[in-house]
């Protein structure tokens, strides 16, 4: 954290927001202030310059034409390639997640270079993927199952220099036949889920104020986000 509050930015709400992502931004703002931690959200328009000096990057999901748009506009600005060699943290999601790979596929699946801060490869896939995800997370990031929801046609693999977010308990995830949903290298972060991610799983955005503020925060009790999370699991796996 560079100053006395955290500084969270949302990357282009007018290209990439789809399915409540921008409940992440409140999300994160929401569990900062619960340990008196104050936050700062730029909403961050994309005629606009990223700034280097946020602590939490946020991207979200997007239809094929406007990620096209996103994607060259963050290639030309380098304001989030500065913040990620600086170690700040990125959460991406969706057409995001695509974004920050070395290439992504465009509307009729043409492949589209993205900003190769994160070694994935998306392609189109054959089919759509709409529906609950659920994943068991890498065990070094401490988070319990996560679920979400996943609409997408892009299918994305993931190079030597990323680690798979989670692996598939239900739904589809990266779709590449490895069983893996998400990846994450250093401080940055992509996945498919939507739901808002944050809001279902609420140690994940912990994780990123935690990335943010180098230090330990203390847990949160029993929260509205802790019983929705729980409801969308015994949604998509009854107990038996
Ligand atoms: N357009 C991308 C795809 O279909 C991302 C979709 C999304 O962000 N929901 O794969």
């Amino acid at each position: 954290m560079s100053s006395d509050h955290i500084k969270i930015v949302w990357i282009y709400p007018d290209l990439l927001s789809t399915y409540g992502d921008q409940g992440n931004t409140i999300m994160l703002e929401r569990r900062a202030a619960l340990r008196g931690i104050p936050t700062r959200t730029v909403h961050l328009r994309s005629d606009e310059h990223v700034p280097d000096d946020g602590d939490i990057y946020l991207l979200g999901g997007g239809e094929d034409r406007p990620q096209i748009l996103a994607a060259q506009r963050l290639r030309k600005d380098g304001g989030l390639h500065a913040a990620v060699q600086a170690g700040k943290a990125v959460f991406a999601v969706c057409a995001g997640y695509q974004i920050l790979g070395h290439e992504f596929g465009g509307e009729e699946g043409q492949p589209l270079p993205g900003l190769g801060l994160l070694d994935i490869r998306s392609g189109r896939g054959e089919r759509r993927a709409v529906g609950e995800v659920v994943g068991d997370v890498a065990a070094e990031l401490n988070v319990p199952r996560i679920t979400g929801f996943e609409n997408h046609q892009g299918v994305t693999s993931i190079g030597p220099n990323a680690k798979p977010l989670a692996k598939v308990v239900a739904g589809v995830g990266n779709g590449d036949g490895q069983g893996f949903e998400g990846a994450y290298a250093g401080h940055v972060l992509g996945t498919y889920m939507h739901g808002p991610a944050l809001v279902r799983n609420p140690a994940l955005a912990d994780l990123l104020l935690y990335w943010a503020l180098g230090v330990e925060i203390p847990p949160l009790d029993y929260s509205w986000a802790g019983r929705l999370r729980e409801e969308r699991l015994n949604a998509v796996l009854p107990a038996t």
